[in-house]
């Protein structure tokens, strides 16, 4: 199959109203489109991606009268993070409706929902004029795409279309949250804090990873967000002996930055989240053996940062 580029939102659309697949930019992620009422072209989307089908998929929407036809019902505290946090980077994961395929859900009787808050992907959404389920647009088990070339690089003859769009903003994963139990449940640290969502309802609970009967997202047990490249956890910078094959990123510096093939010193948390997945895909390209990144404070979007850096570490 040919991958059509375009910048044309109406364009990418239409591939997805005859039931195919476009990948579009928001401001986490490139995310990876199909009609979510068509469950044919959501085990497309799986096969494309090479996704577990027990992973389900978080559905986008672009208006609130969207909902009834994915949720079955909306809790008051799901309607007050709505009116906080939407649109933007946040899923709510809310009972389903009894109608929506439960392909899209990997079988559960609960949902993700999510209104992007990106221009393009709005104009995307609106024009597909029906809820898109959508998971990042990579290779399952790669690193999330925060480029179009990203996409093209994992996708390209896989997907009928690309929505090109520039490098996306916040370039971690929506923050996933449980709305299903009370108080709510944390189950992926996100774009959107831990303290944002406290500040704005209260408690919310955050299960211990250690605890065996704690809730979980099926997605949070795979393989994840790995380049080819080792990827080792750094505590103390200043300790890293350099390698000539190996890339570093992280806040503070390292002793011999020009040693190493690759070195990014970031200012902050936030262009750390933006750059990482970005830096893993470069440091492919350069041939690095080995990724340095440093683990850093877990507090605001530093707590995303953590999971997804010891995620990309698992082997
Ligand atoms: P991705 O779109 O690939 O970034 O992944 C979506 C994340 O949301 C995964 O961790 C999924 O397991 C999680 N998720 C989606 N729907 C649900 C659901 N109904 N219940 C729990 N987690 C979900
Ligand atoms: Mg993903």
């Amino acid at each position: 199959m040919d991958t059509v580029l375009t910048s044309s939102p109406t364009e990418a659309a239409a591939f997805v109203r005859r039931g195919q697949l476009a990948a579009f930019p928001t401001e986490t992620v490139y995310g990876l489109g199909a009609d979510a009422l068509r469950p044919e072209a959501v085990e497309a989307l799986f096969e494309a991606k090479g996704r577990p089908a027990d992973n389900p998929l978080i559905v986008h929407l672009v208006a609130r009268d969207q909902l009834a036809q994915v949720v079955a019902a909306v809790p008051p505290v799901a309607e007050a993070l709505l009116d906080r946090f939407a649109p933007g980077p946040l899923t709510l994961i809310l009972p389903k409706a009894p109608d929506l395929p439960s392909v899209v859900t990997a079988g559960l009787d609960t949902v993700g929902v999510r209104f992007p808050r990106h221009d393009l992907a709005r104009a995307f959404l609106r024009a597909c004029d029906t809820p898109v389920a959508a998971p990042s647009a990579n290779r399952s088990g790669r690193p999330s795409p925060t480029t179009w070339q990203a996409v093209q690089e994992d996708l390209d003859g896989r997907i009928a279309c690309i929505l090109r769009g520039g490098r996306t903003e916040a370039g971690v994963e929506s923050t996933v949250l449980d709305c299903t139990t009370t108080p709510p449940t944390l189950l992926r640290p996100g774009a959107v804090a831990l303290e944002q969502l406290r500040g704005a309802v209260g408690t919310v609970a955050t299960p211990s990873k250690n605890d065996p009967e704690a809730p979980k997202s099926p997605g949070t047990k795979h393989r994840h967000y790995a380049p080819a490249a080792r990827v080792k956890l750094v505590r103390e910078p200043s300790t890293l002996e350099a390698e000539p094959t190996a890339g570093y990123i992280g806040l503070a510096a390292p002793p011999e930055p020009d040693r190493l093939r690759r070195c990014h010193v970031v200012p902050d948390a936030e262009a750390y989240a933006r750059d990482l997945f970005h830096f893993f895909r470069d440091c492919d390209h350069a041939g690095c053996s080995v990724i340095y990144a440093q683990v850093v404070p877990p507090e605001g979007l530093g707590r995303a940062l953590n999971d997804r850096l010891e995620r990309a570490a698992a082997r």
